[in-house]
Formats: C-alpha cells, structure tokens, sequence
C-alpha cells in the first residue's frame, strides 16, 4: 500500500494503524507484524494489543483484549466506511463526569465546543519526533502542499503534532490528577479532554527547525512569517491570534484548515 493511502481507522477503544509503520522490537513480533495489515492500539492506555489481516484478528499476548475491546473489533469494520463522520460523544462525556469535569458549565466559561474524533484519519507524513501525524484528508493533503511551498521558499515546516484523541487529553489529566493536582489546577493549563481543536483531525502545531515547540518565540521566525504570508493559500488560518474571543492564550504555533 503506498504511504498516501494509509489509514488510522478510529474505534471507541481500539484503533488500527497500518502494521507497517510499527517498528518492531524482536524478532518474532517482526514476523507477525509483516505478515498482518492491521496493527491494533487500545486508545485508553497506549498498548499494542492485536493484528489483523482481512477479517482475523491475532492477540499480541493471551488475554490482552478485554471483551468489550472484542465488542469494538465489529465496530471498527463499519468506521472504515465512515470516513470523516464525527464519531459519538457518549464515552466521553461519562469519562468526564467520573473526572468531576461539567462539560456544560466548562464549555460555557472557556467558549469552546465539544469536538467529536472523526472515523477515519490520514496518513500526513511523520512529525518532528519521527511519530505519524494524523489528519483528516483534506488537511493532509494541504500541509504536504503547504510544506513543499515552503522548502521551495528555503522555510523548513515541521508538524509538532496533529490529531489526538480524547484519550490521549484524557490521560494527561490521569497522569496530573495522580499527582495530586485538582481538576481547575489542571484546566488552567489544559483544555478539557474533548474541547481540543487537535480531536477533530484539522489543527495542527507547526514548527521550524531549532526552535522549541509550541513557545510563543515561533512568531518571530521567518517561517511563521512565511505562514502568515502564505498558509491562507492552502487553507489554513491561525486558531488563537492574540486578544482571541475564547480568552486563550497567543498560539501563533496552533493552525486549522478549512476553518476560515
Ligand atoms: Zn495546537
């Protein structure tokens, strides 16, 4: 399958990630891995739990997939065919009530919407850190047109990082909440897991070689300035300018397509 077709297939806790862009640690895994199409990832936790090719399913280890991870298996057949469609909230929304998160009260005060996972996401490349970026195919296909404009121009964009999941902002806050911070603690650092721009599959974070990810220092390179001369053209605009409506903070790192 040629990189442009690849696909993260988005279930409600598993997701499928074309086998070949796992790198293997020994070599019995090697095997399995090149032998299977599918490679499967619990979103919860982060652990590769099966692989697939056609309709079977292999377990990475006995007894890894836990029934209701089995449930989702059918359900991840259907979400292929979804594409682009939001995926429901209703997991969600339980998970952030057992946080003590009020998703209403929440999306009042900061002014953002719940931002459902799409079904279906595309391969848009590789990010800074060598992870696979994640879009949504339109988004994909522009950041690629977008960065060989650039390199064209002499500017080096890199992807700091694109889709996340509601499980991955989830366990930021886990991870915060076992260390003792309070939930107010952590969402004035923090969006709420499910009110990112980044769930929906067209934001990104953009960076340039030799500069720190995600600081506000980003405006003052000449790539950031390129993108303010020329990401309109390929259909991105910049989330968070400063003084923005929803009261956060300058971002000039953070950009959307199609949004404007
Ligand atoms: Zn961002």
């Amino acid at each position: 399958m040629h990189p442009a077709d690849w696909r993260l297939i988005n279930g409600e806790r598993l997701e499928a990630i074309p086998a070949v862009l796992a790198r293997a640690r020994g070599n019995a895994v090697a095997r399995t891995l090149s032998a299977s199409e599918w490679l499967l990832r619990r979103k919860r936790d982060g652990r590769f739990v099966a692989v697939g090719r056609g309709g079977a399913v292999r377990e990475l280890q006995r007894g890894i997939l836990e029934r209701a991870d089995r449930d989702d298996l059918a359900a991840l057949e259907h979400a292929d065919q979804r594409g682009a469609a939001p995926r429901p909230v209703a997991g969600l929304l339980r998970r952030l009530h057992e946080l003590g998160l009020d998703e209403a009260g929440y999306a009042d005060d900061a002014g953002l919407a719940l931002v459902p996972e799409p079904h279906v996401l595309c391969w848009a490349g590789r990010d800074r850190y060598r992870r696979p970026l994640w879009l949504l195919g339109p988004a994909a296909g522009a950041w690629r047109a977008m960065q060989r404009a650039a390199r064209a121009d002499g500017i080096v964009l890199e992807a700091i990082s694109g889709y996340r999941s509601h499980d991955y902002q989830l366990g930021i806050f886990r991870r915060k909440l076992a260390r003792g911070q309070s939930v107010a603690e952590i969402l004035r650092v923090n969006a709420a897991p499910g009110f990112s721009e980044h769930h929906a599959g067209d934001a990104m974070d953009i960076g340039t070689p030799g500069e720190r990810a995600a600081e506000e220092s980003f405006e003052a390179t000449p790539a950031f300035a390129w993108l303010q001369r020329r990401a309109g053209d390929f259909g991105f605009t910049m989330s968070y300018p400063r003084g923005n409506p929803h009261g956060i903070d300058y971002e000039p790192w953070h950009w959307r397509h199609g949004a404007g």
